[in-house]
């Protein structure tokens, strides 16, 4: 029997229910998963507001403004941002198989393995994509070892044009472009030759290469001057010697000509080497705003100055960049150099339903660079949840 004291707080809860959500007794459930009230960020859609979210058959169902209807699931998204699953195009997810979990819990809905392994190891990066439960693809390292302490391509002949040709064509589905790691201490004086033979192997299937830049023996304007439409530069930050900018705060003529013939700017945050607060500083003051946020990341990656991918993206909030443009480096933009992601990084009706949740927190956050050097900035943004597919993925 329901004594008088239960039946008075159901009803309170169902009336606080009702005032909530005034239709959903009266609607029949119409969504597999309703996020409400969270800003929504889009930037293909240039939305920055309040709304709604609504998801059926694992696509998205409406985005608007308090959405009526009833919803399997519920998410109270209020205080929270609401953006696109992220993308992370360089990455070293694929060198351990939980890797793709990991990353899913920062919001990680698509990553892109940049070159972990050559031809003679590809396999095993491949059957990690292949079993990731979301979309992860691999960049075949020109040095058939991959990743060597002694240099990836130290020995010339590492940078093996058949045997990667084979990777590739073995792995057709997973291998969606060639990585080239140029810096003197892995290519040595091979660089522009290893370039020029990884440019080799991926226009003979059509696909990018992504150069890794940054300490190199070769100038910049050399090197790039091999780069052609879709391929992707990351690592972009890196410091003198072979900065993107000169001593006098000028972007390179060969850098400013690459971006415009459609060569793609990536951060690639990784350990060391590869920013320092003052070059970055010289760079966007110079207008040069990178394309993509990527972490490098790797499975230490949470005790290193990446964390994640959402504390990568909070790095150049203090130097001028907006939250919309922030969310778009690891959306729309991250979606644009590889097929695979056609279709995300957006939230428009129709879209695949993959979404992370952020929290934009305020306060005092120091940031590292590649050289211990530290910023403090004012906003940081944090993950606060993901749905891949239309489902809620479970934090760990
Ligand atoms: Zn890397």
């Amino acid at each position: 029997m329901t004594s008088r004291r239960h039946f008075l707080s159901l009803a309170a809860a169902s009336a606080a229910a009702y005032a909530a959500r005034p239709l959903l007794g009266a609607q029949p459930v119409t969504f597999d998963l309703l996020i409400r009230g969270g800003r929504v960020i889009d930037p293909v859609a240039r939305l920055d507001a309040v709304r709604d979210v609504a998801i059926a058959g694992g696509r998205i169902a409406a985005v608007s403004a308090n959405i009526s209807g009833g919803a399997v699931d519920t998410v109270d998204a209020t205080g929270k941002l609401v953006v696109p699953g992220l993308l992370d195009i360089h990455t070293h997810v694929g060198r351990s198989a939980d890797g793709p979990g990991l990353v899913l819990q920062d919001g990680v809905t698509g990553w892109i393995d940049a070159g972990s392994t050559g031809a003679d190891g590809i396999a095993d990066t491949v059957a990690v994509a292949r079993s990731s439960v979301q979309p992860g693809r691999v960049l075949v390292n020109i040095g058939r070892l991959g990743v060597v302490a002694d240099g990836d391509t130290m020995d010339l002949a590492r940078a093996d044009v058949a045997a990667a040709k084979n990777a590739i064509a073995m792995h057709r589905e997973f291998v969606v472009g060639v990585k080239a790691r140029l810096s003197r201490d892995v290519a040595g004086a091979n660089d522009y030759e290893v370039l020029r033979r990884a440019k080799e192997v991926a226009s003979a299937f059509k696909l990018p290469v992504m150069i890794h830049m940054g300490q190199t023996q070769s100038t910049i304007p050399r090197l790039f001057d091999l780069l052609t439409r879709g391929d992707i530069v990351t690592h972009m930050f890196a410091p003198p010697p072979n900065a993107i900018v000169d001593d006098a705060g000028r972007i390179l003529p060969a850098v400013l000509a690459a971006r415009k013939r459609g060569v793609w700017f990536d951060v690639g945050n990784g350990q060391t080497g590869h920013m320092r607060w003052d070059t970055i500083e010289a760079i966007v003051k110079a207008g040069f705003w990178p394309d993509t946020f990527s972490t490098d990341w790797n499975t230490n990656s949470r005790t290193t100055g990446v964390v994640d991918l959402p504390n990568c993206m909070s790095k150049l909030l203090g130097y001028g960049m907006t939250v919309s443009q922030a969310v778009a480096c690891v959306t729309s933009n991250a979606a644009r150099p590889f097929p695979v992601f056609g279709g995300r990084g957006t939230l428009k009706v129709g879209a695949p339903a993959d979404v992370a949740l952020l929290e934009l927190r305020e306060g005092r956050f120091e940031f590292l660079d590649n050289y211990k050097n530290t910023i403090t900035g004012r906003q940081r943004f944090f993950p606060a949840g993901t749905v891949l597919g239309g489902k809620r993925i479970a934090r760990a």
